[in-house]
């Protein structure tokens, strides 16, 4: 039996529970029992095997988590324990190591991915943008004539801007970036949405760790829960 939880602080973890549930109903095989809790304790978080940090906002989620106890057994649960964890956009900035568009001591980090993540990238909510975006890794997934393409949901989102030394640790591998500036452009996104010319780094995984920038639990889509939960069987 597959235990997920969902943190369940602020943000968008009732998406990822349906989506995670849908994935899940088509991963057929007979000793597959599986649950996803929505996380709001530590003893929710004791039962999981993986958990999923949603979007939202940040600052919130981590303050929250900090006033309810729930920031270091996160910390012990992604960083000691190395139980598999994956971020989305706000879920992902907790993740890292480093944050940049943060006051000063203005939002306490989970840590674990050895990255320097960028808050806010493309500006304001007014430059928040759809846009498809290539997600190699997803090529076994599902039977789309496009196997790659994902719709990409951007809303306020970060991007991994350095990938830090990873110590002793695992590799960071970068999973995904945006498509570069001349190919932003020519899909219409405004001039704050085509910052960056190498393309920006919007999937990261690094051992246990992954994380995206944007919103697959805003889609309809449950190919990278499907992907992410079949890792996670495997033992990742
Ligand atoms: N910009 C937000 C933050 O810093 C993240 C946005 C999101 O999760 N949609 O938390």
């Amino acid at each position: 039996a597959l235990t997920v939880g969902v943190l369940a602080l602020q943000g968008g973890f009732a998406e990822h529970i349906e989506l995670l549930n849908r994935a899940a109903a088509g991963i057929v095989s007979e000793d597959f029992t599986f649950q996803a809790i929505e996380v709001r304790t530590v003893q929710e978080l004791t039962r999981c095997d993986a958990l999923v940090i949603p979007g939202g906002e940040s600052t919130t989620i981590s303050f929250v988590a900090q006033q309810s106890g729930l920031l270091e057994p996160l910390r012990d649960f992604v960083k000691v324990q190395k139980k598999p964890v994956w971020g989305t956009c706000a879920g992902l900035i907790l993740l890292c190591d480093e944050a940049n568009g943060t006051k000063k001591g203005g939002q306490a980090l989970i840590g674990g991915l050895s990255v320097r993540v960028h808050r806010n990238h493309f500006g304001r909510q007014m430059e928040s943008f759809a846009t498809p975006v290539e997600l190699p890794f997803l090529s076994g997934e599902g039977s789309s004539s496009n196997p790659d393409q994902f719709p990409g949901i951007f809303i306020r989102a970060p991007v991994v801007e350095e990938v830090l030394p990873h110590g002793d640790g695992p590799e960071v591998e970068v999973l995904a970036r945006l498509a570069n500036r001349v190919e932003r452009a020519k899909a219409g996104l405004s001039l704050a949405q085509t910052k960056g010319d190498a393309g920006d780094i919007i999937a990261v995984r690094q051992g246990s760790i992954m994380g995206t920038s944007f919103h697959p639990e805003l889609t309809n889509d449950a190919r990278i829960h499907s992907w992410w939960l079949k890792q996670v069987i495997s033992g990742l």
